[in-house]
């Protein structure tokens, strides 16, 4: 039977010998053993009781079993709904019960969440690497041959949380043309071949580690070494065996702390790709100096896959993330939707066959967010040069209105990343009983930092609403797992400073 998501993406690999998945241990596993792997999986959940369009549920550490789970899950019809590693029972409590997940799989290891699952009435298994949990015994017994179950491109593949960094996770509602569509145009966008091998270390819960790394390779026919997770030593190692990298920003500054990163090490590379949070200029800069490579940084969300994309072969210019990809739109909007002169800040705005369905489960927030004509408004500050790259200025909930002035934290926080011994910075918005809010400087800084020559430093430069009222030197700024700085937490912190 046809199913979309699952037939590009898997189904097209049934019978060939070639490698798919390179393990920590050396060994790897062929795209045809890795399908027979996923067959016997879907024997396992439809046996359950699943029916197409339940939702999956899926807390397990990163091993090639989680990726055969994933690929059991779109064959037999069912919605694959990945969750962060990081989260805790209560956390996971939400998500079940927010999704009506019909089966949680969890870490072996965290075999007490039975109870999270029993009161949202899910059923409960578990996966670990190395053939551990409840479900490998069953694949075991499992035939190798599995009917694909029908599924149509508009019909549900995954549903994605967002990462929660402005508010409350929301469950992105994606469907199987959705992943396809975008997974096709970065394989032709950054020429991804059978050749390619790509080095895995970001996280699999997340559209990057899941949709943009994993299903472009899958399309391509390439193959991944997998990584568990970002160790600087396993990746140094794994380099000289890869083609491609795609890392968040951190993956490349802590690589750049390494001497051992230079351009022999990286010689036979093609391509690094950096995305999930602002790329600072600096560090695209050094990591060409040091290595030769520039890295093309990509601008997307959990709503909309990828939606724009520094070239393959063109100006890989450092601070913005390039022209939309071909066939999504993306333009810089006033708030009634309406195009802005190009170099104006504005909202920026997608359309294309990447975009979502909609939050699960908030048809009132889908509405407000995704225009009648197709358009998602996405949250994020930007600005389109004139010849049509563009730079991502914020987010829209990080901008500081003080005395009724426009502050974006970005412009001030670029000239504050230039200070002598300032590593990086982040200015947010903090309450003040005269100006409704003004803006706060926090500043990573391995050791002590002048901030009233800094102050001083800012005058003549920076119209003087825009200067920092008040300043706090840190060790280093809060970062979830893919990397983006929690201003939340920062307001959190420091909400108090002006009362
Ligand atoms: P939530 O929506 O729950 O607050 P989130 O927006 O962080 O969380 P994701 O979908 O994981 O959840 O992240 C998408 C966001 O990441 C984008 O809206 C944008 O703000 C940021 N982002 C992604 N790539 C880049 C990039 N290259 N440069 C700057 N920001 C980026
Ligand atoms: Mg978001």
């Amino acid at each position: 039977m046809e199913n979309h998501a699952f037939d590009r993406l898997f189904g097209r690999h049934a019978d060939a010998a070639t490698p798919f998945l390179h393990l920590p241990d050396g060994s790897h596993i062929t795209h045809q053993a890795f399908l027979h792997r996923a067959e016997r999986f879907a024997h396992v959940l439809s046996g359950l009781g699943l029916q197409p369009g339940d939702r999956v549920a899926v807390q397990v550490p990163k091993c090639a079993d989680a990726l055969a789970l994933y690929a059991a899950t779109l064959q037999a019809g069912l919605v694959f709904l990945p969750l962060n590693t990081a989260y805790t029972a209560p956390e996971i409590g939400y998500f079940l019960a927010d999704s009506g997940a019909a089966l949680f799989v969890a870490d072996p290891d965290r075999a007490e969440l039975a109870e999270v699952a029993g009161e949202a009435r899910a059923m409960f298994e578990t996966l670990g690497p190395e053939a551990t949990g409840t479900l490998p015994p069953l694949a075991a017994l499992a035939p190798e041959h599995f009917e694909t179950v029908a599924r149509g491109p508009g019909d549900l593949a995954a549903i994605l949380y967002t990462s929660g960094t402005t508010g409350r996770s929301k469950g992105a509602m994606l469907t199987g043309a959705n992943l396809t569509s975008n997974a096709e145009t970065l394989m032709e966008a950054w020429r991804f071949t059978a050749d390619d091998v790509l080095l895995h270390a970001l996280p699999i819960f997340h559209t990057h580690g899941l949709f943009v790394a994993t299903n472009t390779t899958l399309v391509a026919g390439g193959s991944m070494i997998l990584l568990p997770k970002f160790d600087v030593e396993e990746v140094l190692a794994g380099l000289p065996m890869a083609t491609a990298m795609m890392g968040v920003p951190t993956f490349y500054t802590r690589l750049l702390a390494e001497e051992r990163l230079t351009r022999d090490l990286v010689a036979h590379m093609r391509l690094f790709i950096s995305g999930s949070a602002p790329l600072l200029a600096e560090t695209h800069r050094a990591f060409t100096e040091r290595t030769g490579h520039e890295i093309l940084e990509r601008y997307g969300m959990t709503e909309l896959n990828m939606a724009t994309s520094n070239p393959y072969e063109g100006e890989r210019r450092p601070g913005t993330v390039g022209p939309p990809l071909p066939g999504v739109e993306a333009k810089v909007c006033n708030e009634a939707g309406e195009e802005l002169p190009r170099g104006e800040i504005g909202m920026v705005e997608v359309r294309g066959p990447n975009v979502f369905a909609g939050y699960w489960g908030m048809p009132d927030k889908t509405a407000e967010e995704k225009r009648e004509n197709g358009f998602f408004i996405t949250g994020d500050l930007g600005q389109m040069s004139e010849d049509g790259y563009l730079t991502i200025v914020g987010r829209g909930k990080d901008l500081i209105i003080s005395g009724g002035y426009n502050i974006y934290p970005r412009e001030v926080e670029e000239m504050l990343d230039e200070a002598p011994g300032v590593t990086e910075s982040a200015v947010i918005g903090i309450p003040h009983p005269d100006l409704g809010e003004v803006p706060f400087a926090v500043l990573a800084a391995p050791g002590e930092v002048e901030t009233d020559a800094l102050a001083a430093s800012l005058e003549g430069r920076l119209a003087r609403f825009k200067q920092p009222r008040g300043w706090a030197v840190v060790e280093a700024l809060p970062r979830n797992t893919m990397g983006k700085v929690q201003k939340a937490e920062l307001r959190a912190r420091y909400k108090d400073s002006f009362q």
